[in-house]
């Protein structure tokens, strides 16, 4: 597998940099400690076409490869956690699951403005009692007439007050477990929708995460995405992608306690010399070279393997898995090598180590990756997939 990147994506890495420079780091430490971003970044984000990546140009996107939608979001995540996770789940979560499995009339209504960045898109599968076990959820849609009646709740939702559309998982037929959960397309100005934000978050607290409310909402039997009965299945196909933005964020993660580590080590001293002479200092830096280094190649065997059409639930998992531990291990070196004055404001580092603990529990935990690779190598995954109906999915 070749690797190097094309003009288009060496441009695409160095318009997002100077974006992270200009645009996020400046800012990023007071949004941190006020919990939001300035809305006007979204403008500045669709100009520049990072919000549909991967979207063909006749939906409103910008066409490029999955490779590039990795290299804009370790970019992204090199200044913010909350900004990769705003991509991950708009993108990867939202506009490629509507590109995947919506007909012509929803692309038009809904992908098109997403992918110029008109309109936000969210995801709703989380419930207070569904999390990793996802048929638990409690969430009901019921048909009636031309609509469908959405009755229910859902929580730790990013975007959950900025979005414009959401993704929503719900039981068309609860007897029928796994195989009766369907999709829909709810807009927040449907009558009888509402949000909460959560406050008090540990880390991502530039980010918008909490609640979605429905009580009676009607949508249109129209934005049923695909058939009844099919929304596990969706959501599996969408967190494919989900997960693969995720962990190349972790790789920009990494980055960012590199360089911050980088810079440290080459200046403080103790004992008479810089801290980076010390060889359990290096001990730290190197772990932390080695996980960039491996998580950048797990990415983009995923995201070549997605270029080519080929179904790699196995090997995103295991990307995703293995970068955001990197990651979450990565920012507690950075604290340690910055020892007093990592655990403050003064260095971001700290930041790092309470946004890198999300990643690892969302789509998917650690244990639940953990579970999917020991499946695959015991082949007992197969069997697993064969029972709760799976089918094969294109990415
Ligand atoms: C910042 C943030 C943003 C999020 N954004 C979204 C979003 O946009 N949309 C959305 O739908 N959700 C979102 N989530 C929710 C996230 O996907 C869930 O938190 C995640 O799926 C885990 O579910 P849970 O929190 O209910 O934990 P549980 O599923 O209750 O798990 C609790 C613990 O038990 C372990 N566990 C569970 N089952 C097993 C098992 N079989 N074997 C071993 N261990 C197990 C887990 O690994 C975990 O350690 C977000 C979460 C966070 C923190």
């Amino acid at each position: 597998m070749d690797f190097t990147f094309t003009d288009e994506q060496k441009m695409l890495r160095q318009t997002a940099r100077q974006f992270t420079d200009a645009e996020i780091m400046p800012h990023i430490a007071k949004w941190d400690a006020e919990g939001g971003f300035d809305p006007a970044i979204w403008k500045k984000l669709a100009d520049l076409g990072f919000l549909g990546v991967c979207i063909p140009e006749k939906y409103g996107g910008s066409g490029m490869d999955y490779n590039s939608l990795a290299i804009l979001c370790e970019e992204l995540e090199r200044g913010d956690t909350a900004f990769r996770t705003a991509v991950s789940v708009h993108t990867g979560l939202n506009c490629m699951t509507l590109l995947q499995w919506g007909t012509e009339e929803q692309k038009h209504k809904y992908l098109v403005p997403q992918a110029k960045g008109e309109k936000i898109g969210a995801f709703g599968l989380t419930e207070p009692g569904a999390g990793s076990d996802v048929a638990a959820l409690q969430t009901t849609a019921k048909r009636d007439g031309d609509d469908y009646v959405l009755n229910g709740q859902k929580t730790w939702i990013s975007l959950c007050d900025t979005a414009d559309h959401f993704l929503v998982f719900a039981y068309t037929d609860k007897s029928k477990k796994h195989h009766g959960i369907s999709a829909f397309i709810v807009e927040r100005t449907m009558p009888g929708f509402s949000s909460k934000a959560i406050k008090g978050k540990y880390g991502i607290r530039a980010g918008n995460t909490g609640e979605l409310f429905f009580e009676d909402i009607r949508v249109p039997a129209a934005n049923l995405l695909g058939e009844e009965g099919e929304g596990f299945k969706i959501a599996m196909s969408a967190l494919d992608n989900g997960r693969f933005t995720v962990a190349a964020g972790a790789v920009g993660l990494i980055r960012a306690c590199l360089e911050a580590s980088v810079d440290y080590a080459k200046v403080r001293e103790t004992f008479g010399v810089k801290i980076g002479g010390h060889q359990l200092v290096q001990q730290m830096i190197a772990k932390m070279e080695a996980g960039y280094q491996m998580s950048r190649l797990l990415v983009y065997r995923a995201g070549e393997l997605k270029n080519r059409g080929v179904r790699n639930t196995r090997e995103t998992s295991l990307a995703k898995w293995q970068a955001c531990d990197f990651a979450n291990q990565a920012a507690d070196d950075a604290v340690q090598i910055h020892g007093a004055y990592g655990y403050s404001d003064e260095y971001p580092v700290a930041r790092y180590l309470r946004n890198s603990k999300a990643p690892v529990i969302y789509e998917g935990t650690r244990e639940i990756h953990t579970i999917m690779q020991a499946e695959y190598v015991l082949g007992e995954r197969a069997d697993k997939l064969l029972n709760r109906m799976l089918p094969a999915w294109r990415p």
